[in-house]
């Protein structure tokens, strides 16, 4: 597996040091492939989630090569979204970050990550991911509650990865137990 972190070492490149998100599928992966060419339909759709989540449309480039994967480019203010925005629907995984819908996605690089561009968190680390996902759960307009529940699984589950068991507040207690 190729980190953010080995990639930068590799190609000692400043705008990869901002790259947040490259490998969305970081762990068991089981999304439509990045190398899949989004169709104009798909696009179409994509376009449809961004104003329903109340995106600015000219910060989003689709089949952006300059990444290996959808992700947020902090340096030049960029959500580069390539085929992985999408689930695989034919997978049986049911990790969070696998199922979650594309608009989900979106909320998660422009909510998440765009939200908190510029701040000193290293790109791609647990915490950022974390508090994307969080973030976005949160403030993103029009998410069902599924979808809402998908990007705050995700984002525990980023902790878990680290060996970290996370806090709940309260807007994740209430959105994942009801209370
Ligand atoms: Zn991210």
């Amino acid at each position: 597996m190729i980190t953010v972190e080995s990639k930068n070492k590799e190609k000692n490149c400043n705008t990869c040091i901002e790259i947040k998100c490259a490998e969305f599928r970081d762990v068991n992966g089981a999304r439509k492939s990045p190398f899949y060419i989004l169709t104009k339909e798909d696009i179409q759709k994509l376009k449809e989630d961004i104003r329903a989540i109340e995106a600015k449309e000219s910060v989003f480039v689709f089949n952006c090569d300059l990444v290996r994967g959808t992700g947020y480019i902090d340096a030049i203010d960029i959500i580069a979204i390539r085929g992985n925005v999408f689930p695989d629907t034919t997978s049986d995984s049911n990790h969070p970050r696998d199922i979650m819908s594309a608009r989900a996605v979106l909320a998660h690089e422009y909510y998440g990550h765009r939200t908190n561009r510029g701040t000193n968190l290293v790109s791609g680390c647990r915490e950022d991911e974390y508090r994307a996902s969080r973030t976005a759960a949160e403030i993103t307009p029009n998410l069902t509650n599924e979808e809402r529940t998908h990007l705050i699984l995700d984002a525990i589950e980023r902790k878990r990865e680290a060996g970290i068991v996370a806090d709940l507040d309260s807007f994740m207690r209430r959105l994942l137990y009801g209370d």
